[in-house]
């Protein structure tokens, strides 16, 4: 516990009385599930990424899955992944049936690295699923000029910029989540958005079970109106959010900037969302626990990598990530009090780290 024996949580949601206004509508007005609201939510979030439209779901896993069969995806299919993310990328490919390829990331950062895509390419890769880990892009030039279809994970990134433009503005498919404690949220909710027809077409088509005379296998991953009214309510906070974020994560880089630690990185050509802002250190493990026990709840931000799962062995830069990354709170419902115990606490504590060697030079970009 901290001095005042408050716990600062890595993470939580940011819910204003308008979001409660625009839930409590919803509740009174008779129209609870998949209405208006949804496919205002739907156009809204397309609008603002570029795109042709929207398929709102009850998760950003379930988008990923109708992203996936919406490709035609499934049995003999490879499809590209990086090993430090989040699991629910193994759970969909598996769950349409294809064989998922464990990519390493990159040798500074931490996301998908293209020069190792390439090396993995085959004939039979038909998709790399791309998230744009803590809010930074991926390499997306050059992920795309390896001429497979790109499926963005827009997650962690609402909000990030790359080369002037939108994150989730450029793979075939892009994907997003709204966990409750996600750039925005709807509790729990996600959405699939595409450029093609064909494309939202078959993910609308298979987002629900009901009304047709055959009956192969579908299922229910409708997100509701309750949701939709939060998720629209948190969009337009979604500005004043992104603002927030950056502005903590300049501040603590300069509270932080003399310490022997590694910063974010952020490249010359992006605007980073700042969902998490992970610091490099020697042994995450135990400066984690040193920060926790002090009342700053900091976590590893990848809970296991995919290659662990599978039992591969060879991913060098994803166990460095696995070794070295700790997530410290950024969100934008963090008090100014809370900012001030939490930069106060960080620095004592990581100042100890100095009498541990230094990790190399920070990143280069
Ligand atoms: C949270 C997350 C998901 C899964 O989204 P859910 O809404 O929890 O199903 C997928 N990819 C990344 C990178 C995530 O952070």
């Amino acid at each position: 516990m901290s001095s005042n024996g408050t716990l600062i949580p890595h993470s939580r949601p940011t819910i204003d009385p308008d979001d409660i206004r625009a839930v409590t509508e919803v509740m009174g007005s008779g129209q609870l599930a998949q209405g208006e609201k949804v496919r205002r939510f739907e156009e809204d979030l397309a609008f603002l990424l570029g795109r042709r439209g929207g398929v709102a779901t009850n998760s950003g896993t379930s988008a990923l899955h109708l992203g996936l069969l919406a490709l035609g995806l499934g049995a003999g299919d490879e499809i590209l992944l990086p090993s430090y993310t989040c699991v629910a990328l193994l759970h969909a490919v598996r769950y349409v049936g294809a064989i998922p390829r464990v990519v390493d990331i990159e040798p500074e950062g931490y996301n998908l690295c293209a020069h190792e895509s390439r090396r993995l390419l085959t004939r039979r890769v038909k998709a790399i699923i791309i998230p744009h880990m803590f809010g930074m892009a991926a390499d997306l030039d050059h992920l795309a000029s390896l001429g497979v279809p790109l499926i963005e994970d827009c997650a962690q990134a609402l909000g990030g910029t790359y080369r002037g433009r939108p994150v989730g503005s450029i793979g075939t498919i892009t994907i997003c989540s709204f966990y409750a404690t996600k750039m925005i949220t709807t509790g729990e909710g996600g959405m699939l958005l595409s450029d093609s027809n064909v494309i939202l077409q078959r993910a609308r088509d298979l987002r629900d079970y009901d009304g047709r005379t055959t009956c192969e296998t579908r299922f229910n991953y409708k997100m509701t109106d309750m949701q939709a009214a939060l998720g629209l309510s948190q969009l337009n906070r979604l500005p004043a959010f992104l603002e927030r974020r950056r502005d903590l994560a300049s501040r603590y880089t300069g509270a932080l900037r003399n310490l022997p630690i590694t910063l974010p990185a952020v490249k010359p050509d992006t605007a980073h969302a700042f969902y998490r802002y992970v610091i490099g250190v020697d042994d995450s493990a135990r400066v984690g626990r040193r920060l926790n026990q002090r009342g700053i709840q900091c976590k590893a931000p990848v809970f296991r990598p995919v290659h662990a799962y599978l039992e591969q062995e060879g991913f060098p830069h994803t166990e460095r990530a696995m070794r070295t990354a700790l997530s410290i709170p950024l969100y934008p419902s963090l008090t100014e009090e809370e900012v001030g115990t939490l930069l106060g606490v960080a620095a004592e504590e990581l100042q100890r780290e100095e009498d541990h060697p230094r990790l190399a030079s920070s990143l280069r970009f």
